[in-house]
């Protein structure tokens, strides 16, 4: 696909831009003397030979290893294709187990819709990526972890770190120390999968505070547009909980947490903004959600 672009972001990082279109995410490679690790597979075998294909353009070494940084399509369904072991989280391993096991045929996906296990945009974005999935092979991942784990790829490394959140428990961080990258997948976003788009300060605050903690000069997140620089993502994380305590203090109240948000934030709130009061607002009625699979 001409719309992807394979950026180097430092000597041994790299980057393909996301392209919303079909809600292909961010993918990663980093690249070691010893192989390259992929951070995450794409949305489908197509994107996931685009990867390759731009790997290949770069004299970039092939995909070694890959790592999972969530269980959503968008980020596993190309992982098959790329036929090398996958990394990820214990929980990322057992959904991917079940998700293997599904008829992803258009109207099982539309009943799983019905059944609110699957949301109607994912369903969308699916059928418009993918409208022949007759072949669609979907891969657990090889390897499991716990909590963290460190991949040698002889002059770099990689963490691999359990970092949960609101849009996703199983979330994996993929930190490289050497190149002060992190790739942080969909983890800052809020969770799609029950009603209203949900944040809670429980799970958004400390998950902050551990991404801040990274030697990090750059956050790489699964859809935006751009990597994120340190200090932007500082600004970010500032805003983010600036909200979420505002909410925490006022309570359901959305009309007094619209009133109090210029005082909050310093600034006049735009509708970034309001949408994350609202996810806040959503995330107090709804605090505690069980994993859609
Ligand atoms: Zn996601």
């Amino acid at each position: 696909m001409s719309d992807h672009v394979l950026t180097q972001l430092t000597p041994r990082v790299w980057w393909l831009n996301p392209v919303s279109a079909t809600d292909r995410p961010t993918l990663g490679v980093i690249v070691g003397e010893r192989g390259s690790l992929v951070v995450d597979a794409g949305n489908s075998p197509a994107h996931a030979g685009a990867l390759r294909a731009a790997m290949a353009r770069h004299d970039l070494p092939a995909p070694r290893l890959i790592a999972l940084t969530h269980w959503h399509w968008d980020h596993v369904f190309g992982a098959a294709t790329l036929d090398v072991p996958a990394l990820a989280s214990h929980e990322t391993q057992r959904v991917l187990g079940l998700m293997a096991a599904m008829d992803w045929g258009d109207q099982a996906l539309d009943q799983r819709v019905e059944a609110g296990v699957e949301i109607a945009f994912c369903r969308d974005m699916i059928k418009a990526e993918l409208p022949d999935r007759s072949g669609l092979l979907i891969r657990p991942p090889e390897i499991g972890l716990a909590d963290a784990l460190t991949l040698n790829l002889g002059d770099v490394t990689c963490r691999l770190i359990h970092v949960g959140g609101d849009h996703s428990p199983d979330a994996i961080t993929v930190h490289v120390p050497e190149e002060r990258v992190a790739f942080i997948g969909d983890a800052i976003y809020d969770d799609l999968y029950h009603g209203p788009r949900r944040l809670t300060a429980r799970l958004l605050f400390p998950l902050l505070d551990r991404l801040l903690a990274l030697d990090a000069a750059y956050y790489v997140a699964g859809h935006d547009t751009e990597p994120i620089g340190r200090e932007q993502f500082a600004r970010d994380a500032a805003e983010l909980r600036a909200i979420g305590a505002l909410v925490g203090r006022i309570g359901d109240d959305h009309d007094a947490v619209v009133a109090a948000l210029p005082a909050a934030l310093g600034a006049q709130p735009d509708a970034g903004h309001h949408e994350i009061a609202a996810a806040f607002l959503a995330g107090l009625r709804l605090p505690e959600v069980a994993s859609p699979l």
